[in-house]
């Protein structure tokens, strides 16, 4: 693969998407088939005066291994030390900050009891509680940032020998690293240009969205009180940008948990655990997921959708138009990092704090209260439509049309 894209890619994952600063950690969370790529990160992290850059490796051929063979109680029973590894950078001198490189085979765990999986990684996220939440707080700046690997490759493009190498552009070219272009300047500009687009979905002052297509969706969401539009970057307490997911596409903000009605048809299929969600529907009343169907995987959609109670809730709203390079791009990318910004999707689970005004600084009950939801989980599925309208309610009942025939109407 083209060794110059490539440093651009590195470049720009780490001085946009991360943006780590002068005398900060750079934590690199990566696949062992990423340490080529890692190198590239490092070393521009270090050019940027990064104090340190520490690189956790993982290996999800291994991790198969290990939850086929290991007792659930030794795999739900996660070590102290896993989540300090992360804290006590972040507690620091000079704090913190993560860049997770991924490199997913969609159907790692696939044949493996799904049940297993779910209590395991449900164990994962509650021992890393409180790393995950200087992430959701936006505490720390953390970017995710996908590579190739062989067999997610071989998914999008089965039987074809060169799929790492078409994968690799798929990702260079929805991520906008072109040769001889400045991938940089291009994010900047796309940046601009949806944050213009998140300033006034918040200068309207919502009550409520309304999303309808032809495959039957009807979903009036209402927002959560004091709810804000966010998207392209996000910023921690100490004014540094970053780009939590690349590439972004979305405008987002926080539905209120209780407020969700009708029902809504999944438009893309949906990686979840390693297995394929596809062709489902969910009716929500009041905010609960009452009845839900999938013609592939629907016991899988149930073990999420019962993982604890906020799971049957929507935490978030994005909107996406159909123009989306990644939707353009005409490829299914079997990970929600690419998918999810191919459509409008909502997330079953967990609300983003700072999708409401102060959020960041209330409590768990200030949350709810709002009608942020509160889940283990944060699972985004796509159902945004290519003749999706969506109309928004203000508060004085007047109605806007944001998405006519899938693209921003204004
Ligand atoms: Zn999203
Ligand atoms: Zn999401």
């Amino acid at each position: 693969m083209d060794q110059e894209l490539l440093r651009q890619y590195a470049a720009f994952a780490v001085r946009v998407g991360v943006n780590p600063q002068h005398g900060q950690t750079l934590i690199i969370s990566a696949p062992i088939e990423g340490a080529d790529f890692v190198r590239l990160c490092a070393q521009e992290a270090y050019d940027v005066g990064v104090r340190e850059v520490v690189v956790k490796y993982d290996d999800e051929k291994l991790n198969r291994i290990r939850m086929e063979r290991t007792e659930l109680n030794v795999l739900t029973d996660v070590k102290p030390y896993i989540l300090r590894s992360y804290l006590d950078y972040a507690d620091s001198e000079g704090g913190a900050c993560i860049l997770n490189v991924i490199a997913s085979d969609p159907e790692i765990y696939k044949g493996l009891d799904a049940e297993k999986i779910n209590r395991v990684s449900a164990a994962r996220r509650e021992a890393l509680k409180q790393w995950r939440e200087k992430t959701l707080k936006d505490e720390v700046q953390w970017s995710i940032v996908a590579i190739p690997s062989a067999a997610w490759a071989a998914k999008i493009f089965p039987g074809q020998p060169d799929a790492e190498e078409k994968l690799w552009q798929a990702i260079f070219d929805v991520c906008r690293v072109k040769k001889g272009a400045d991938v940089v300047a291009a994010w900047k500009e796309h940046v601009t240009k949806t944050i213009a687009r998140k300033d006034r979905l918040n200068a309207l002052q919502l009550e409520s969205i309304r999303l309808q297509s032809n495959n039957g969706t009807d979903l009036t969401v209402g927002l959560a009180e004091g709810h804000v539009w966010e998207g392209a970057q996000s910023t921690t307490p100490n004014g540094y940008t970053f780009i939590a997911n690349i590439p972004t596409e979305e405008v987002f903000t926080a539905p209120h948990r209780e407020k969700v009605n009708g029902v809504v048809y999944g438009t893309k299929p949906y990686v979840y655990n390693g297995n394929l969600i596809e062709n489902f529907w969910v009716r929500f009343e009041n905010g609960l997921i009452v009845e839900h169907h999938a013609e592939k995987g629907e016991e899988l959609l149930t073990k999420l959708l019962d993982t604890d109670p906020g799971a049957r809730r929507i935490g978030e709203i994005a909107l996406v138009p159909a123009s989306s390079p990644i939707n353009q791009s005409g490829l299914l990318f079997y990970n929600t990092l690419f998918d999810e910004n191919a459509a409008c999707h909502i997330a079953f689970g967990q609300g983003y704090p700072g999708t409401v005004q102060g959020g960041n600084n209330m409590t768990q009950e200030e949350l709810l209260r709002c009608g942020v939801n509160e889940s283990l989980v944060h699972e985004d599925v796509m159902v945004g439509a290519p003749d999706m309208t969506i109309t928004g309610i203000t508060k004085n009942g007047e109605t806007v049309r944001i998405f006519e025939n899938g693209e921003w109407a204004f």
